[in-house]
C-alpha cells in the first residue's frame, strides 16, 4: 500500500487498487485492512457486464473495502462443458475494478487455487443431484460442489464481512446461503437482483456465444418466466399449472423455430447458420431455500408463506442459458 492509508482505497478510482494473484498476497492484504472495517467480497468468473458491475458498485457503496475475485473455476465445469472457450478478459476487468473504486482484486491462476494434489470438495445438501432432478444440480451433478469448494476457499482467504451474489443464479444463491449459514455464520450474504437487457434477457457472459438471430430470440426465456410469475401473482398456487404455463411459451417458440428450419430446408435455401434450435432442459418450481420441487400438497413454510423459485434452463443453438424469478 506504500504511503497510502487504508482509507484512501475506497471509491477514489485513482489507481490505488491492490492487484493480488496469490493466496498469500490476498491474505496479507486482508491482514492490513485489520478489524473494525467492513470488507465486501464479490466473487466472479470475470468478463464483466452490468450484472457484475452492479454487485461491485453495491459492495463499494456499502463496505469500507471491496475485494473482487476473478477466476474461471474449472471445478464447476464438467468435462463436456465450455471451460476452454469461456470468455476471459482479465486486464479489462481489472481496469473496471479500478474505475469502480475496488480496494483489491484477486486473480489467481489454476495452480494457485488447485495444486496437482488438490483433493477436497465441499458438498452442500441442497445442491446435490438427488435433491432435484429438474435443477442445475440435477443436470450438472458436480457443478455445485465446484461452486461451494471455490467459494469456501475464497471466503476463507479473504475473510469478508459481507459476500455479494446475484439472483441471476438463483439456485447457486440457495447453495451459497446454506454453505454460509453452515460454515461461515459470521459473514453476511447480500443478494443483488438480476440485471436485464431491455427485452428481459438476463445479462450473462455466455450471451456472447449467441448468434445475432439467437440473441434476438433469447427474450423468450423472460417472457415464459413472466407468464408463470403472472399466474402466481393472480393467486395460482398449483405449481404444476405455473410450470405448464411457462413451458407452454417455450414450447410454442421451439415449434416456431423448428417450422422455420423446415421451411428453409424445403425451399432449398441455405440458412447461413441463421436458424435457431432450442431445447428445454427444465422448467422447475422449487422451494427457494430447500430446492425441493414443489408438489401438489406443499403449503409453504410453517406460517403458510410461500417462497418459490421458478427456474428455466434452455439451450439456444447449443448455448446453455438459465434464468429465474422469485415467486413470493
Ligand atoms: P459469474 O462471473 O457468472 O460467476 O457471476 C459472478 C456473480 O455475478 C454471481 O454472483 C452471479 O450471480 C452474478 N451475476 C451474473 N449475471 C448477473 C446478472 N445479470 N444480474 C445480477 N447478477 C449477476
Amino acid at each position: 500500500m506504500g504511503a497510502r492509508t487504508m482509507n484512501d482505497t475506497k471509491g477514489t478510482g485513482t489507481g490505488g487498487m491492490e492487484r493480488t494473484r496469490t493466496v498469500r498476497e490476498l491474505s496479507e492484504f486482508r491482514d492490513k485492512v485489520g478489524h473494525g472495517r467492513t470488507v465486501g467480497l464479490v466473487p466472479t468468473m470475470g468478463s464483466f457486464h452490468e450484472g457484475h458491475k452492479k454487485l461491485i458498485r453495491r459492495s463499494v457503496k456499502e463496505c469500507d473495502m471491496t475485494i473482487v475475485t476473478i477466476f474461471v473455476n474449472p471445478l464447476q465445469f464438467s468435462k463436456n462443458e465450455d471451460l476452454s472457450k469461456y470468455p476471459r478478459q482479465n486486464e479489462d476487468d481489472i481496469k473496471v475494478c479500478e474505475e469502480l473504486g475496488v480496494s483489491a482484486t484477486f486473480v489467481p491462476n489454476e495452480e494457485e487455487m488447485y495444486d496437482a494434489g488438490f483433493d477436497t470438495t465441499v458438498t452442500v445438501g441442497v445442491g446435490k443431484a438427488e435433491r432435484n432432478e429438474r435443477s442445475e444440480g440435477g443436470r450438472r451433478p458436480t457443478h455445485f460442489e465446484g461452486v461451494a469448494t471455490v467459494v469456501t476457499k475464497l471466503l476463507t482467504i479473504s475473510r469478508p464481512t459481507v459476500a455479494y451474489f446475484g439472483q441471476k443464479d438463483g439456485q447457486q444463491v440457495c447453495v451459497i446461503r446454506r454453505l454460509m449459514k453452515d460454515l461461515f455464520p459470521l459473514i453476511e450474504l447480500r443478494i443483488c437482483e438480476t440485471e436485464r437487457e431491455s427485452d428481459g434477457v438476463a445479462l450473462s457472459s455466455r450471451n456472447a456465444y449467441l448468434s445475432r438471430r439467437a440473441r434476438m430470440e433469447a427474450g423468450v426465456i423472460y417472457r415464459a418466466l413472466k407468464q408463470g410469475w403472472e399466474r402466481f401473482e393472480r393467486g395460482e398456487r398449483d405449481a404444476n399449472e405455473i410450470r405448464q404455463v411457462t413451458l407452454g411459451v417455450l414450447t410454442e417458440a421451439r415449434e416456431r423455430f423448428q417450422k422455420e428450419r423446415d421451411d428453409v430446408d424445403e425451399s432449398g435455401r441455405d440458412d447461413g447458420g441463421g436458424g435457431v434450435r432450442m431445447d428445454v432442459e427444465y422448467v422447475s418450481v422449487c422451494d427457494r431455500w430447500s430446492m425441493r420441487e414443489v408438489e401438489d400438497d406443499d403449503v409453504g413454510n410453517a406460517d403458510g408463506k410461500v417462497e418459490w423459485l421458478l427456474c428455466v434452463a434452455i439451450t439456444l443453438n447449443g448455448t446453455r442459458l438459465i434464468d429465474n424469478l422469485v415467486l413470493q
